[in-house]
């Protein structure tokens, strides 16, 4: 018996990281199992990339965007060891954490929400929590656990370390990671671990303590990212997909079903026709984009996104009173007068982002209901920012240059019932238009590493979808 597949063709829309590890995998898979495959890219802007982007001038490697990833699942290790740059991933040196509340700064322990090292009994004793505040995280101990379905990530670590800890501690992390409100953030789409752990052992703190000598979850893991930059890992993927099939400059307006393939209207050239679509543009833009196709999403609320910029200073060595040889991050709790959200010392953090004699900071403004300041003029945030870095840790002198990144309704913010909303959406999605996906920060993780789960799955998910009626004798 002769198998003939017939060609199809997919389009992945938006050339970020999502949309590049889909568009890399479909193609690689293709190739290995030799399916007629062609796969297009359309992309908005002049460049691939999306929220990846790093500068490098004179010596100094600056991220404009995300800075590094924390690779629990391996995502970004598998892709750059398929694309054979896996000996360009670099660690971060260790270092501490602060957190600055009032006038001070209050060592904490790193990786506290972002690399689930939660060692609590080590934030409890350090100066930065109240006697009192302390005999409140305490009860955790004996409180009981609740059978909350979904829950603000506040008014979960309230009702299990009190106010305080919250204020102090998880507040500033989080504002700085996510630029969130933690008072509408979901904890089953952004912590499911820690409600998990609640669900297990009753006690946050119980579930930490066993959880890290099982060696679960909680493990520790360092930050990575590459010796020359993230936007190596968008280099490569560049040179690897075949560029023939990649429109840049080119937005997509709207895609709508006709018969048993779907078109795609652009806005300055002819529409393409074909026969799936992987859609990882930001929920908003797709909801715009499938509207007139699907009720549900028509329906749907907006989705928000926090407003930030990213604000990184050089300086010449040693304008900092800050003990250089431990120091590297910290958070600003709201109970401050800082405008700056985080600050991290890169050239502590990395080895290869300063040349010799200088050093790299760099600083995060604005969060949700505090968005203003990105809309300052560069001059104005750069001093609001210099004046903070005098504040908080002695800085002296003026920068070098500084380079500041307005990242406009960027932070996909997953709030309350995110989850299920966006399972509601999927399944809605396969039974009305089988053959288009939406993945992408917008669903399930933000995080680079999620974003390469994500389109890897949805590249695998298509091609077993769109070749399985293909097969005739
Ligand atoms: C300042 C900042 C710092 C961050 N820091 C970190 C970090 O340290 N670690 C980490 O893991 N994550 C971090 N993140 C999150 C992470 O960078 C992003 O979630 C991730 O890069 C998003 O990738 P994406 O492909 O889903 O979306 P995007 O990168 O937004 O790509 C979507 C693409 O779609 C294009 N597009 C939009 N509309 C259309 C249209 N109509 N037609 C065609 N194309 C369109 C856009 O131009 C864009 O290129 C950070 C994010 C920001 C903004």
């Amino acid at each position: 018996m002769k198998v003939t597949l017939s060609r199809k063709k997919v389009a992945v829309i938006g050339g970020g990281i999502t949309g590049l590890a889909a568009a890399f995998y479909m193609q690689r898979m293709a190739e290995k199992n030799n399916l007629p495959l062609d796969i297009i890219l359309i992309e908005s802007s002049l460049r691939l990339g999306g929220k990846i982007q790093t500068l490098r001038k004179d010596g100094f490697i600056i991220e404009r965007g995300p800075e590094s990833f924390l690779d629990h699942s391996n995502s970004v290790r598998h892709l750059a060891r398929d694309l054979g740059i896996e000996d360009q991933l670099v660690q971060n040196n260790e270092g501490k954490t602060y957190v600055a509340v009032g006038n001070g700064l209050y060592p904490i322990p790193t990786n506290f929400i972002f690399g689930e090292r939660l060692k609590v009994s080590s934030f409890i004793t350090s100066g930065i929590i109240s006697l009192s505040g302390k005999l409140r995280a305490a009860g955790d101990l004996l409180l009981p656990k609740s059978y909350i379905e979904d829950e603000p990530v506040g008014d979960f670590f309230r009702r299990r370390f009190g106010k305080e800890v919250v204020e102090n501690i998880v507040e500033p992390l989080l504002a700085g990671t996510f630029a969130g409100d933690i008072n509408h953030l979901s904890l089953k789409a952004m912590f499911p671990q820690f409600s998990q752990l609640e669900r297990d052992y009753r006690s946050l703190i119980l579930g930490m303590r066993n959880a890290k000598s099982n060696n679960s979850s909680v493990e520790t893991k360092t930050y990575q990212t590459f010796h020359n930059g993230l936007e190596t890992l968008i280099e490569s993927l560049e040179s690897n997909i075949d560029t023939k099939q990649v429109f840049k400059g080119v937005r997509v307006e709207k895609i709508e079903k006709e018969e048993a393939q779907l078109k795609i209207t652009l806005n300055n050239i002819s529409p393409i026709k074909c026969d799936a679509v992987i859609l990882t543009t930001p929920f908003n833009v797709t909801k715009e984009i499938l509207c007139k196709n699907l009720d549900i999403i028509r329906e749907m609320p907006d989705m928000n996104y926090a407003t930030i910029a990213t604000v990184t200073m050089a300086f010449k060595k040693d304008q900092s009173m800050m003990d250089k040889n431990d120091a590297m991050t910290f958070y600003v709790s709201r109970n401050s007068d800082y405008a700056i959200t985080t600050c991290s010392w890169c050239n502590h953090k990395w080895n290869n982002v300063a040349p010799e004699g200088y050093d790299l900071f760099r600083a995060y403004i604005g969060r949700v209901g505090d968005e203003a300041i990105v809309e300052l003029s560069d001059s104005a945030i750069e001093k609001t920012v210099l004046s903070d870095l005098k504040k908080s840790i002695g800085m002296k002198g003026s920068p070098e240059f500084t380079v500041v990144s307005r990242w406009k309704q960027s932070m996909p913010q997953y709030t309350v019932g995110h989850e299920s909303r966006m399972e509601k959406l999927k399944k809605n999605i396969k039974n009305q238009l089988p053959n288009v996906r939406l993945v992408g920060s917008s669903y399930e993780g933000i995080s680079v590493p999620d974003c390469v789960t994500q389109g890897k799955k949805a590249a695998t998910e298509m091609l077993e979808n769109i070749f399985k009626d293909s097969i005739m004798e």
